[in-house]
């Protein structure tokens, strides 16, 4: 709580999920926090996401075996990823980044070093939600990877990689996907399971819930547009279309936009936004658990409204219009998984485009700026910034409040960069 007079003041700009986790975990240790936002809380990349605490993504995008598929991807229309032709000369130094970070010894460094966070990771939003009293918004029943013309061999080496990097899983054949999740098609012939991820039914409700939490607890929302951050000795002064806000210490937590406030500071960040996709579906079989296909890319969750289609990448900026036929591609996808599923009486359903923030190696930037005392990053968690939201809070938490770190946070330094 937030009472005395004197207490500690801090910023946080962003009020996405890992905004609004690390102004709770900074409120618990007595500072006052005002949570700064452009447009409102989750109503960037956190507002319809698939759901899905994905502990178990413990690879980083930037692995060798995916140059064989890149070409294909790229090319077919509605592929899993796409660069618009007219964003490619700015893509290019995040994508030469992206290739060298496919070197076996940086693949295995940067896998080392998200697994540290995705083992906390659950652990932190239990803490977190049972606090806030939001216990029932992580549900926890694991996820499935389908596979329909994959060769066993390989779904076997795929296990077998998880298992070596301590993840639970196990294989399930055709007649045990149909018992644990009867609506899913013959088509799927195996299934890896993942018992320990979880899932909330919408992400929206969960950061505006731990928002309501926030507010509750004493905590001030501004909404408005941080144009500049400055330090001084002893204050942080941020700027906004409104007023200047001095405060003891600052965190910027503003996603794919976080680059826009660090170059004005000369941190040199190459932060780019792969843009993702959600076709939501009103008239579907129940599933009880976020299936992915591994050949199809994408992923579905039982949300409250409906089942949420979720997934692709796309290049093209923070300021091009969304391209719908990209969502749209997601939902003729999940008839081949999916009986029963009625996708035409839901075209005009809901499409969604939400901004991943994301760094070439995978990681997010966790830390203090090194030439800011008083400023600390919480940025760039990519595909995993739902998943990654809690552990990032405490860890922020930590570092502002000098107490040790509960885990080693030189991997996620913007220094990594320089
Ligand atoms: C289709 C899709 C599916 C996904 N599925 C999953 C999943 O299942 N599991 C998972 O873990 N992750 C998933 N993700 C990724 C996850 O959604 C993001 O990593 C996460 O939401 C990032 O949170 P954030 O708080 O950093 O960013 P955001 O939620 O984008 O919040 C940043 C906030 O900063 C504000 N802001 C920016 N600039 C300024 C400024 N100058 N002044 C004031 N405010 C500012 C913005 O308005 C915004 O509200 C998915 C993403 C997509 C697109």
């Amino acid at each position: 709580m937030n009472e005395s007079k004197n207490a500690p003041e801090t910023a946080v700009i962003g009020a996405g999920i890992i905004g609004v986790c690390c102004a709770i975990k900074l409120q618990n240790q007595g500072i006052k926090v005002t949570l700064i936002d452009k447009v409102g809380v989750a109503q960037g990349c956190s507002k319809g996401n698939a759901g899905h605490f994905a502990t178990e993504q413990v690879f980083p995008l930037a692995e060798l075996g995916l140059l064989k598929h890149i070409p294909k991807m790229l090319f077919s229309p509605n592929g899993p990823i796409k660069i618009r032709l007219a964003y490619l000369p700015f893509a290019m130094p995040w994508f030469i980044r992206f290739f060298v970070n496919m070197l076996p010894a940086r693949f295995k460094r940067h896998s080392k070093a998200l697994k540290t966070l995705n083992i906390k990771a659950i652990e932190a939003y239990d803490e977190l939600l049972e606090q806030a009293g939001l216990s029932h918004l992580l549900i926890k029943q694991g996820s499935l990877m389908t596979f329909e013309n994959t060769d066993l061999k390989i779904i076997e080496q795929i296990k077998n990689k998880y298992l070596d990097n301590g993840i639970r899983v196990e294989l399930l054949s055709r007649s045990q996907v149909k018992n644990l999740e009867p609506s899913l098609s013959s088509n799927v012939t195996y299934a890896l399971y993942f018992p320990d991820v979880g899932h909330t039914q919408d992400p929206e409700k969960l950061c505006l819930s731990l928002f309501e939490y926030f507010m509750a607890q004493g905590g001030q929302f501004v909404q408005e547009h941080v144009h500049s951050i400055e330090q001084s000795k002893e204050k942080v002064r941020i700027s906004t279309s409104l007023q200047t806000i001095h405060c003891d210490t600052a965190i910027l937590a503003a996603g794919a936009w976080s680059k826009r406030l660090l170059t004005p500071l000369k941190y040199k960040v190459p932060l780019d936004t792969e843009r993702g996709y959600h076709y939501m579906v009103k008239n579907h079989p129940n599933i009880n658990r976020p299936i992915a296909s591994y050949e199809r890319k994408f992923i579905m969750t039982p949300m409250t409204s409906g089942l949420r289609l979720a997934g692709t990448v796309e290049f093209a900026g923070l300021n091009t219009k969304s391209n719908k036929k990209r969502a749209t591609a997601l939902a003729s996808h999940s008839t081949k998984l999916l009986d029963g599923i009625n996708i035409t009486e839901s075209l005009d359903g809901q499409h969604w485009m939400g901004m991943r923030p994301s760094l070439p190696d995978s990681l997010p930037v966790i830390g203090r700026a090194p030439k800011h005392d008083r400023l600390f990053f919480a940025f760039g968690h990519q595909h995993l910034g739902l998943t990654q939201a809690a552990i990032t809070g405490k860890l922020i938490a930590e570092l502002v409040c000098k107490k040790p770190s509960s885990i080693e946070l030189e991997p996620f330094s913007i220094n990594r960069f320089d």
